[in-house]
C-alpha cells in the first residue's frame, strides 16, 4: 500500500452516481493512496453528455465535476458499437431504443438491436470504455484509458448475470454471452477492466 502516489490525488471526484461504480473504482484506486468520493455528495448535479465519442463525454463529465468542487476527478463513458451499423447505438447505448420513442429499458434497447440486425450476417461488435482523469477543470493533459472487448451479437439471449447487452453480446473465444459469464470472470477482461488498466498503468508511471 503506497499513500498519495501521485502529488495532487489524494481525494478525487467520481462523476458520477452509480454506486456499482463507485465501489468497483474505489477498490481499485485505494491501493495507489487515492480517495473516490461521488460527486453527489459534494452537490454536483449529472452533466450533459453532447457529445458523440465516448472520449469528449468522458472528458466533458470529469471537467464538469471538477470545476464545481476545485478537485480533481475522473469520469467514464462506455456503450456498445455494432459494425453493420457503423458503430451505433455508440454513445446513445443507454438511450437506443428511446430515441426513437421506445422505453428506456436493457429490454427495448436489446429488442431494437434484434430488429436493427434483422437479416444482417455481420454480427461483429465490441464493447467500448473510455475513462478520463483531469487534475483541474482545464488540465492540457488528462490522463485517458480505452478499453475495447470484441465479440458478436446474436439474437436469441443467453445468461442471467451482467446487465444491458450482455444476454446478447456472444464471446466466440468463450462460447459464451457476456451474461453467462460469473461477475468476476467479467469484470476481469471487459472493456471497463481494460480501460482501467491502462489508466492505472498511465498513473503508475506519472507517480515515478
Ligand atoms: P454508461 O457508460 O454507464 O452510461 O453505460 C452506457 C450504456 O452502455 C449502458 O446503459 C449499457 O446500455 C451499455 N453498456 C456499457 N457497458 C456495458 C456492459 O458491460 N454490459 C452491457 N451493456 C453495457
Amino acid at each position: 500500500m503506497r499513500p498519495d502516489p501521485v502529488p495532487g490525488l489524494a481525494r478525487v471526484v467520481l462523476a458520477s452516481g452509480n454506486a456499482g461504480k463507485l465501489r468497483e473504482f474505489s477498490a481499485l484506486f485505494a491501493p495507489l493512496g487515492i480517495e473516490l468520493i461521488p460527486q453527489g455528495q459534494l452537490g454536483v448535479p449529472e452533466a450533459d453528455e453532447p457529445h458523440c465519442t465516448f472520449i469528449e463525454n468522458a472528458l466533458e463529465k470529469a471537467r464538469h465535476a471538477s470545476r464545481l468542487t476545485g478537485l480533481p476527478a475522473l469520469a467514464d463513458d462506455s456503450g456498445l458499437c455494432v459494425d453493420a451499423l457503423g458503430g451505433a447505438p455508440g454513445v446513445y447505448s443507454a438511450r437506443y431504443a428511446s430515441l426513437k420513442g421506445g422505453e428506456k429499458s436493457d429490454a427495448a434497447n436489446n429488442a431494437m438491436l434484434v430488429r436493427e440486425l434483422a437479416g444482417q450476417p455481420d454480427r461483429r461488435a465490441c464493447y467500448v470504455a473510455v475513462l478520463a482523469l483531469v487534475r483541474a477543470a482545464d488540465d492540457p493533459r488528462p490522463l485517458v484509458g480505452e478499453g475495447a472487448w470484441y465479440g458478436e451479437i446474436v439474437d436469441i439471449p443467453r445468461g442471467d448475470h451482467g446487465f444491458g447487452y450482455d444476454p446478447h453480446f456472444h464471446l466466440p473465444a468463450l462460447g459464451k454471452t457476456a451474461a453467462e459469464l460469473a461477475p468476476a470472470d467479467k469484470n476481469a477482461v471487459s472493456h471497463r477492466a481494460q480501460a482501467l488498466r491502462e489508466l492505472l498503468a498511465k498513473l503508475d508511471r506519472a507517480a515515478r
